[in-house]
């Protein structure tokens, strides 16, 4: 264990027996502590409920009655909420959570007599947004003003910008020795629940199952501690991730922390919902966050915001990777997207697995349509041409695809035209738009009967692993490769990067396979 962040599982339920139930699976799952949400009772008996909730519970309790002009359930009277909150603290919870506008209240009340190890918590949330690092320091100071023990304090994340001020804020509690549990809600918030250890923060809610969360935005506690490894965040653990929009999605950050972990790297790496990454990279500009990868649809944005760019990635125009050196935090922006691709490409025109294999490429001389002209289009056609193919660019915007063949120098059509296209047959057909992609795996870039043209039909979307695309080339007799393919082969040039560390290869493959 690297930190003394704890463990939080909220539970909510209709009835007492459900709770205890809940509890149990808290307990198995490896929570520290539970969040008796009270106002989720549908009958509550506050002596006998209470007495049997805290003396039945397996882990320590914090007891939480959220009254709706906070965002919780209970629109009760306040006289009787409080009285069962003191009754809670009397009957051995080993924290209460009192909101911020009730604490003078409730403190009054008790004469300031607390049980020994009891700890108050006072909380403060906002469901509209995050308020600036001054207003955050002022909440603190109120909360803490209250009586606090431990402050709490939930905000909203507009942007995922605003949980940078929530970390400064855990850091300075946590130098000035106030316990601090610091959320963001949303799901541009979701790093907070994360990367609070790394901060130091009091504790992190997970969720027993998924999607049954008490705020916006919580992970379950079983991705907490096995897909991110929540046990081995520190301070002074490396912060990567994937920067994209959408980004849920993503496996990357499944196939990193293990890979981090199998390898004894000490990195966490987390999804990053960004909407501009040039404000994301500037905010978040300390080298504890040391590298990411990129995809839809920053590719081309975040060449931009790159202090040094490799050749390769500018001539496509495009970086899905960037490294932040730890000298100076200067960015240096790379593509490993076009090696990933281009190797799994020729993989499958040599019906082998063997990357090794350095003669002529298999691609020399063919005619190789690309579908897209984003960055993975790019990358793509600028790949095929380096291995001597010729290549055509098909794109929805054909201005787009004019513009790349007239770069790479190659031909354009319009996606349009693309279903009556058949110069020549033995062709290579590489998709790289997100057409079949997951939730629309019913929908394809180009008809069925215009596939007997590709002797090889490769697929980025990897998303479902076969597409409707693949799976009518499959089905039209021509070699498939998935984009789980390349995925895999961009990360390993990536993990190279971002860890000095070479890549775990044939795990890699494991991993992916389960998916
Ligand atoms: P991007 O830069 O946003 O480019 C998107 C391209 O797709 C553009 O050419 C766009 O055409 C076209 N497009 C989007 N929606 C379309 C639609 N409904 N109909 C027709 N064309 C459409 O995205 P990207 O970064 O290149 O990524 C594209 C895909 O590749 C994604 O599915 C991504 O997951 C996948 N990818 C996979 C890997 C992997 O490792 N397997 C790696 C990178 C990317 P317009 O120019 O007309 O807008």
């Amino acid at each position: 264990r690297n930190n003394g962040t704890l463990l939080c599982a909220p539970v909510m339920a209709e009835s007492v027996h459900k709770m205890l139930i809940n509890m149990d699976k808290a307990k198995q799952e490896g929570a520290d502590l539970v969040e008796v949400r009270l106002d989720s009772l549908k009958s509550f008996n506050p002596y006998e409920d209470l007495k049997t909730l805290i003396k039945e519970c397996p882990l320590p309790t914090l007891v939480t009655y959220r009254p709706t002009w906070e965002g919780g359930q209970y629109d009760g009277d306040e006289k009787k909420r409080l009285d069962a909150l003191r009754l809670a603290m009397e009957f051995g919870a080993d924290y209460i959570d009192v909101e911020l506008q009730v604490a003078h209240e409730f403190n009054d009340s008790i004469y300031g007599k607390k049980p020994e190890k009891f700890k108050l918590i006072v909380s403060s949330h906002n469901y509209q947004d995050t308020p600036s690092v001054e207003e955050l320091g002022n909440l603190v100071a109120r909360i803490q003003a209250a009586g606090a023990d431990i402050v709490k304090i939930a905000t909203t994340a507009l942007e995922i910008t605003d949980v940078a001020r929530v970390f400064q804020i855990t850091v300075h509690s946590q130098v000035s020795r106030v316990p601090i549990i610091a959320m963001v809600m949303g799901e541009r918030g979701f790093i907070s629940r994360i990367l609070c250890p790394k901060f130091g923060g009091f504790l992190t809610f997970g969720t027993i199952e998924s999607g049954i969360v008490s705020a916006p935005g919580q992970p379950t506690m079983k991705d907490l501690l096995y897909l991110y490894n929540f046990r081995d965040i520190g301070p002074d653990t490396k912060v990567f991730g994937i920067i994209g929009k959408p980004v849920h999605h993503s496996k990357s950050p499944i196939l990193y922390n293990e890979a981090f972990k199998s390898v004894g790297f000490n990195g966490v790496y987390v999804p990053l919902l960004v909407d501009d990454v040039s404000t994301f990279l500037r905010t978040y500009s300390s080298t504890d966050f040391a590298g990411f990868s990129c995809t839809i649809p920053h590719k081309e944005a975040a060449l931009k915001c790159c202090d040094e760019v490799d050749p390769v990635a500018k001539s496509i125009g495009a970086v899905n990777c960037i490294i932040r050196r730890p000298t100076d935090g200067k960015l240096f922006g790379c593509n490993t997207d076009y090696v990933g691709a281009i190797s799994a490409i020729e993989d499958g025109l040599r019906g082998s697995h063997n990357i090794s294999n350095t003669a002529d490429s298999p691609l020399a001389g063919k005619l190789f349509v690309v579908i897209g002209a984003g960055g993975a289009g790019k990358a793509l056609a600028y790949g095929a041409k380096e291995k001597g193919a010729r290549v055509v660019i098909a794109n929805r915007t054909y201005d787009r695809a004019r513009e790349l063949a007239d770069t790479i120098g190659g031909d354009a059509l319009s996606l349009a035209d693309l279903a009556n296209f058949h110069p020549e047959d033995g062709m290579i057909l590489a998709n790289t738009t997100a057409i079949g992609m997951q939730p629309k795996v019913d929908e394809t870039p180009i008809p069925k009967h215009a596939l007997r043209s590709y002797s090889l039909v490769f697929d980025a979307v990897y998303t479902p692993k076969i597409t409707r695309l693949l799976r009518e080339a499959e089905e039209s007799g021509a070699i498939i490769v998935t984009g789980l393919e390349m995925f895999i082969g961009q990360a390993y040039e990536q993990f190279e990067r971002f860890t000095g560390l070479p890549a775990p290869k044939e795990q890699f493959r494991k991993i992916m396979a389960k998916y």
